[in-house]
C-alpha cells in the first residue's frame, strides 16, 4: 500500500527525521502514522491492499477510517470481500472512502450498501455547511449502516453536519 510514510520506516516500524519532522509540523497526524504502522504489517496478507493508496487515517469510536486515493473505491468494489476481510486483519471496524471526492460520493461510499437519492447542501451564516441526504426506500431496523458512525465521520473529516432521510 502507498502510505503516508515513507516505505522504509513502514519496513522498520520507526519514523525517519524526515516523518518525524512532518508528524511535528501537522502534516502527518499521529493517526496518519499509527495506521500506516498497522497497514504495513498486513504485508502480502491481502493482494489489493498493495494496490491502494492511503492519503489520511482517522480513529473515531475505535473504528478506523481510511481516506484513499482517487480510484481506490471501485476497485475495492470489484472485491466485494476485501472490506471484510481488512476488518478481520486489523480485528476493527474499518470505514473507506476516497479523500478527494466530491462529498456526495464521499458519503455514498460510508453508507454503502445504501445510494443516496438526492442531496442538498445548506451553508450557514458562520461558514459552517450542512448536507441532507434522502436515501431511497423505507427506514427498515436491518438497515445495515451505522448512520450516527457516518454523521461523525462527515463531520471529523470535512466539519460538515449531515442529516439523513429515508425516502419513505
Ligand atoms: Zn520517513
Amino acid at each position: 500500500m502507498r502510505l503516508p510514510i515513507c516505505g522504509f520506516d513502514a519496513k522498520v516500524g520507526v519514523l525517519c527525521p524526515k516523518c518525524e519532522a512532518k508528524l511535528r509540523e501537522g502534516e502527518l497526524s499521529r493517526s496518519d502514522v499509527d495506521i500506516s504502522f498497522m497497514l504495513a504489517k498486513l504485508g502480502g496478507r491481502l493482494p489489493l491492499l498493495e494496490k491502494l493508496t492511503l492519503k489520511r487515517a482517522l480513529e473515531i469510536d475505535g473504528d478506523i477510517v481510511l481516506l484513499l486515493g482517487q480510484g481506490d473505491m471501485s476497485a475495492i468494489r470489484g472485491n466485494s470481500s476485501f472490506p471484510r476481510e481488512l476488518e478481520g486483519a486489523l480485528s476493527r471496524r474499518v470505514w473507506l472512502s476516497e479523500a478527494e471526492s466530491d462529498d456526495r460520493r464521499f458519503t455514498e461510499s460510508l453508507v454503502f450498501p445504501a445510494k443516496i437519492m438526492t442531496m442538498n447542501t445548506v451553508w450557514l451564516p458562520d461558514g459552517s455547511k450542512i448536507m441532507k441526504v434522502i436515501i431511497p426506500g423505507k427506514r427498515s431496523p436491518r438497515f445495515p449502516v451505522d448512520l450516527d458512525k457516518v454523521k461523525r465521520i462527515v463531520k471529523e473529516t470535512r466539519n460538515i453536519d449531515l442529516v439523513v432521510r429515508f425516502e419513505k
